[in-house]
Formats: structure tokens, C-alpha cells, sequence
């Protein structure tokens, strides 16, 4: 049947490590005359250092793209959306309705924050503001768990995931009269459970499917139980000494959920509600007043979880932020960027890094590059540069995956486990040695059909039963 080997899809990542989520798929039709279908999953701003090289230029032509599916709202996988709108892309862009609700923070979030660093580096601007609007303009909300046909040939459906608010696994069908259909499942980031939202378990009928899986590996070299939670104790010991903690924190997801915690603490009698907290960070109190307010602008938050704010709380602005800068005494606060490179947390972190009483505690990954994880391998007493200043580290610097969004390699296997006729895994959104080990794994714990890594160099062409082949790219 030469006809078969002739409906296939390749898939490429254009992402060589965990940030700049972007995968292409191109599909090819068992007839001639048919032209390609292309996609992408994601589209995402790169956020190492070394791979800052890559954010100015598509390694595709953003014109020829039919569609375009975004698993959620993180910058590492929509922070290009404009640029791509800039470079021609004029089709829809498919997401949850919540991420289509969230999407405007975070766009014109970024857009401030990149014209800030090109300011500083006077170097040009990646995208204007009419790049924001109009990409804004091609988004289109689909509801979880429904299947919406996005092209002749494509059928889509978003799964509920627990890695952030409105965040998807993407089911998509390609269907071909009398061949059977290619089944692809993008994880995006993926975490099986949230305690602001349900997370449903996957459908029997994709299941039991004959499936492709791309899937993320940002910790596919740990396991849960490698994980000891110190957050708590680290900051009562803080505390309990009359210091100030400073916690890095994502805008979306990290930020309510350690406010969450605050809370607990308190109402557990471990913290005192004397102890003022502080949350500075405008995108991060903007999302934090879209989950409590009325009816959570379809968010989908548990009623339950609607009051999570801890007592003593004080949201931060430009006003108050001098004195809580400069004050001494006992504090916590909550501030942004969660990996400290960017936003206010940069001012708390270059004032308290110099301070004996002060704990700086990250909250979540750190990429290599970033101030968060600079700080990690700066020896006590050394001098660190902290958004343009120099200060000498004195204060205890403290990480924690407890928190994390993203599934470990124990659930990943669990979760691969789940699918009775797994054809191919393809791992991505990982650091290179991490994906390595990975497959590994999965080849020996899950063993389906085929393992591949996806890497920039190289891609992996699908057909309905498998992996076909993998062929190298012409990038660069
Ligand atoms: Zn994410
Ligand atoms: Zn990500």
C-alpha cells in the first residue's frame, strides 16, 4: 500500500530546551493535489540566555501556518504570539476559554517588560503594541472536552490539566477518507492535579487510541518523593528570627496558590496573622483579582477555593513600595518575577540579598540564566548583580520544587502508563541531559512502540501506526 506511506505528519520542536515552546507540524495528505497542512503548538518566548538568539526570527514561514493551538498561559509558550502576528500570521489562534480570558494580561505584560529590557540594551523591539492587538484579535476560545474541527482535515479537543488556570493537554485528529487517523496528544506543561480547579481524567475513547504523545520533561530527571517540602520551615525560621522573606513568584498559578498557603499556615496557628504579608507585582494582583471575582470571568475556579487570600495581606503599589523596600522589620512578601530576573522582585532582591536576616526563597524552576538561578551558584559573601546593581550576597537564598506546575517522572510514567496502544512518545520541554535520561525510562518503565527526543536538529515524521522515520532539519 505505497498510498499509506504518504499521509503523514512531521513534527519539529523549535525549542532546544524548556523555554521557547513552539512545535511545528506539518501534514502531509495522501493526495497530490492537496496542498500542506502546517501548525504550531505554542509559540513561546525563549527565555535562557543562550537561547535568546533564537526570539528575533520564526525558523518557519509564519504566513504558510493554517492554525495555530496554544496549550496556556505561560510566557515560554505565547510570548511570541505577537511577533508571529507581525510576521504575517493572520489565521486563528485556538485556545481554552479561559487562557483566551488570560491571554490579554500576559501579552501586554510581556510587551512591557521586553520594551523595558530593549530599552536598557538599546536594542530594537521584538513586536509593537498594534502586534499585541492584532494577535489578540486571532484568538478564538474553545470549551474543554468538545471536539472543534479547525481545518477540513484537523479535529482538536482541550483536556483539562492541572500545570495552571486554564491550561491544556491538545488532542488532535488528523482524519483522511479511508486511512485511518493520525492521533497526536501535546502535553504542553502538564500536572495531574490543581487546587484551584478539577482536573478530569482522560477520556477512554483517546485512551485506548493508537497514539502519538509529545510530551514535556521539565523534571524528568526527579521523582515525588525526591521532593522534601522546606518552604514552611525555612520561612517560620525566618521569621521566628524577626527577618524578612522574600519569595519570587509566577503571576499566575504560584502567586494564589502560596498566598493559599499563607493562609493554611495561618489558620494552622503556625504563622501569626501579626506578621504582614505583602504581594507586589501589578500583572500578578491583576490575575489574582480575576480568580476571586465574580463568577471568576470563566475561569473555571472551584467555589471553594474563591477566598484564599491569607489575613494581614497588603497589596503593593508604586505608593508604599519605598518604605516596604527599606523597612526592617519582620515581613514576608510575595513579588514578581518568579525567577527574579524581571519586575519588582529584582528591587526586593537587590536590597535584601545584602541582609544576614533576610531569606530569599524561590518558589519554582529557575532557568539557566536568570537571576533566580545566578543566585543558586554565587558563594555566600560574593558580589552578585542584581538588576544593574552590585550587591554582596549575605542573605540565605533557599529553592523548593514543592510547589511545582509540572509533573515528575513517577506521574509522567503514570500518566503514559494509562494509554493502551502507545505507538510513539516524544519528549521536549526539557534541558538536554534531562530528556536523555528520560527516555530512557519511558522505554524501559512504559515501553511503547517508539521513543524519540525533539530537538531543533532533527524531526520525527508520524503516520497513523507510529513513527515513521526521523530526517534532520535544515535549521540553524
Ligand atoms: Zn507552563
Ligand atoms: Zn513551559
Amino acid at each position: 500500500m505505497g498510498n499509506k506511506e504518504r499521509f503523514y505528519v512531521d513534527v519539529m520542536a523549535m525549542n532546544p530546551g524548556v523555554t521557547g515552546s513552539c512545535n511545528l507540524v506539518v501534514v502531509r495528505l495522501p493526495d497530490n493535489n492537496c496542498p500542506r497542512i502546517r501548525f504550531i503548538v505554542d509559540c513561546g518566548l525563549f527565555q535562557e540566555k543562550e537561547n535568546d538568539k533564537y526570539n528575533g526570527e520564526f525558523s518557519f514561514n509564519p504566513q504558510k501556518l493554517d492554525f495555530c493551538l496554544i496549550t496556556h498561559n505561560h510566557v515560554d509558550h505565547i510570548g511570541r504570539l505577537p511577533l508571529l502576528f507581525r510576521k504575517g500570521y493572520n489565521n486563528p489562534i485556538y485556545t481554552t476559554e479561559a487562557t483566551k480570558n488570560l491571554l490579554p494580561l500576559s501579552l501586554w505584560d510581556c510587551h512591557k517588560v521586553l520594551k523595558d529590557v530593549s530599552k536598557r540594551k538599546s536594542a530594537r523591539q521584538m513586536y509593537k503594541s498594534e502586534d499585541v492587538s492584532g494577535a489578540l484579535s486571532l484568538v478564538k476560545g474553545c470549551k474543554f472536552g468538545v471536539e472543534t474541527q479547525v481545518h477540513e482535515n484537523v479535529f482538536v479537543t482541550f483536556l483539562t490539566n492541572g500545570h495552571l488556570i486554564g491550561a491544556a493537554l491538545i488532542y488532535v485528529r488528523i482524519t483522511y477518507p479511508g486511512f485511518d487517523d493520525i492521533n497526536l496528544l501535546f502535553t504542553g506543561d502538564y500536572k495531574g492535579d490543581n487546587v484551584f480547579i478539577d482536573v478530569d481524567p482522560i477520556p477512554d475513547r483517546i485512551r485506548h487510541l493508537p497514539i502519538t504523545i509529545i510530551q514535556e520533561s521539565t523534571y524528568g530527571d526527579m521523582d515525588t518523593e525526591e521532593i522534601s517540602p522546606c518552604f514552611k520551615e525555612n520561612i517560620m525560621k525566618c521569621i521566628q528570627s524577626g527577618g524578612t522573606v522574600i519569595a519570587p513568584v509566577f503571576s499566575l498559578g504560584r502567586s494564589q496558590e502560596i498566598l493559599y498557603e499563607l493562609k493554611k499556615m495561618q489558620e494552622a496557628g503556625v504563622l501569626d496573622t501579626d506578621v504582614p504579608i505583602y504581594f507586589d507585582g501589578k500583572l500578578a494582583i491583576r490575575y489574582t483579582n480575576l480568580f476571586t471575582a465574580n463568577g471568576s470571568r470563566g475561569l473555571g475556579i472551584k467555589e471553594e477555593m474563591k477566598d484564599f487570600f491569607p489575613k494581614n495581606l497588603t497589596f503593593v503599589d508604586k505608593t508604599i513600595r519605598a518604605s516596604v523596600l527599606s523597612s526592617s522589620s519582620c515581613k514576608i512578601v510575595l513579588t514578581t518575577s518568579g525567577m527574579g530576573s524581571y519586575g519588582p522582585a529584582q528591587a526586593y532582591i537587590s536590597q535584601y540579598i545584602r541582609r544576614r536576616d533576610a531569606l530569599i526563597h524561590f518558589t519554582g524552576y529557575t532557568a539557566e540564566g536568570t537571576l533566580g538561578a545566578r543566585l543558586k551558584n554565587a558563594p555566600d559573601g560574593s558580589n552578585v548583580e542584581v538588576g544593574g546593581i552590585v550587591a554582596k550576597k549575605r542573605a540565605n537564598v533557599e529553592y523548593t520544587a514543592e510547589f511545582s506546575a509540572h509533573a515528575k517522572a513517577d506521574e509522567i510514567i503514570a500518566f503514559l502508563q494509562q494509554f493502551t496502544n502507545l505507538k510513539l512518545v516524544l519528549i521536549n520541554h526539557g534541558e538536554q541531559e534531562v530528556k536523555e535520561l528520560f527516555a530512557d525510562r519511558i522505554v524501559d518503565e512504559v515501553d511503547p512502540k517508539d521513543v524519540g527526543i525533539l530537538g531543533r536538529n532533527y524531526f520525527h515524521r508520524v503516520n497513523p501506526y507510529g513513527l515513521a522515520k526521523t530526517l534532520s532539519t535544515k535549521f540553524k
